[in-house]
């Protein structure tokens, strides 16, 4: 296994780390799709931030991680659950343009009106609980800087991040101020300058060194004046979880008329998952059965609806 978490503490500092290094996971991700120079970039900073922020959560369940964009990248979607299972894809305009000096900004909220929302969707969610969403503002010139302000402004946590990507592998480093405890020893100075200090240390990373050297080698290189406690490192994997009934469900909710009219045309329908490229197809008794299933659970419900 090639892939890596590992998570780290300051000892007497209340500064925690985390370094991430998919290549497997992200080369799995890529084999199924073609994207533009800038768009890996992005969508493998997106995919590190995904497993470095749920790594840090005490839940169990999925964070899904969607930027809606207004330009020429119309979406993108990274999902990590707390096992650090991975699986993303993103969906360009038809009539993308991608130059290879594109900037996060032009690609995703050219027009002012791109969204990024951040969602933790529980695994075992009660009747009628929802999802908990938050809405990104996106405020900055990286997918770094943006998760950065989030995170001071929604959780009051200070957060720093160095993202990197190309086509073979995706790498982060994490650090974050823990909240002061009380009763501990030091004082509110001393963990601020042991924060600073961890920050300064951070900047020393150059996106060249993020990108070209091992997450153990970067652990040694950057921090190897500190005592640090270093904990068992995580294996993150690639995962996709889509089911022939989940598509099945997407169809249901274009609605049969749609359905019907796209199945008269094509005799049948052939699905590719967006994230893991696995084939569905559905042919005319498959469809008219997704509608059918419908009406037979409206038919076991109705005789009781009617009963006075
Ligand atoms: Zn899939």
């Amino acid at each position: 296994m090639n892939d890596n978490l590992q998570k780290f503490m300051f000892e007497h500092a209340g500064v925690r780390g985390e370094l991430v290094e998919l290549s497997e996971t992200w080369q799995e991700i890529l084999s199924h799709q073609n994207y533009p120079h800038p768009v890996k970039v992005i969508l493998g900073e997106l995919l590190a931030a995904a497993s470095l922020l749920s790594a840090n959560l005490k839940f169990n369940g999925t964070m899904v991680m969607q930027i809606h964009g207004d330009g020429p990248i119309k979406l993108l979607v990274v999902e990590c659950d707390s096992a650090q299972r991975l699986r993303a894809t993103a969906k360009l305009a038809a009539d993308a343009v991608i130059t290879d000096n594109a900037t996060l900004a032009e690609l995703v909220h050219s027009h002012g009106q791109g969204r990024f929302v951040i969602t933790l969707d529980p695994n075992d969610k009660l009747p009628g609980q929802q999802a908990y969403q938050g809405i990104v503002p996106l405020d900055g010139d990286s997918v770094a800087t943006i998760i950065e302000n989030y995170m001071m402004r929604s959780e009051q946590l200070d957060t720093k991040l160095w993202l990197a990507a190309d086509a073979q592998v995706a790498r982060g480093l994490l650090l974050q101020k823990l909240p002061k405890i009380g009763g501990t020893e030091s004082s509110v100075e001393d963990e601020t300058e042991a924060w600073n200090r961890a920050v300064i240390l951070g900047s020393t990373l150059k996106q060249e060194e993020l990108l070209s050297t091992d997450v153990n080698t970067l652990m040694t290189r950057l921090f190897w004046e500190e005592t640090i406690r270093v904990f068992d490192p995580v294996h993150p994997q690639f995962h996709c979880n889509c089911t022939r009934e989940k598509v099945g469900d997407m169809l249901k909710m274009l609605g049969e008329e749609e359905v019907n009219s796209a199945i008269a045309e094509l005799n049948q329908l052939d699905i590719n998952c967006d994230f893991c490229g696995k084939h569905y197809s559905f042919d005319q008794v498959d469809c008219a059965q997704l509608f059918t299933t419908n009406t037979l659970v409206d038919g076991v419900v109705a005789p009781n609806a009617i009963k006075h």
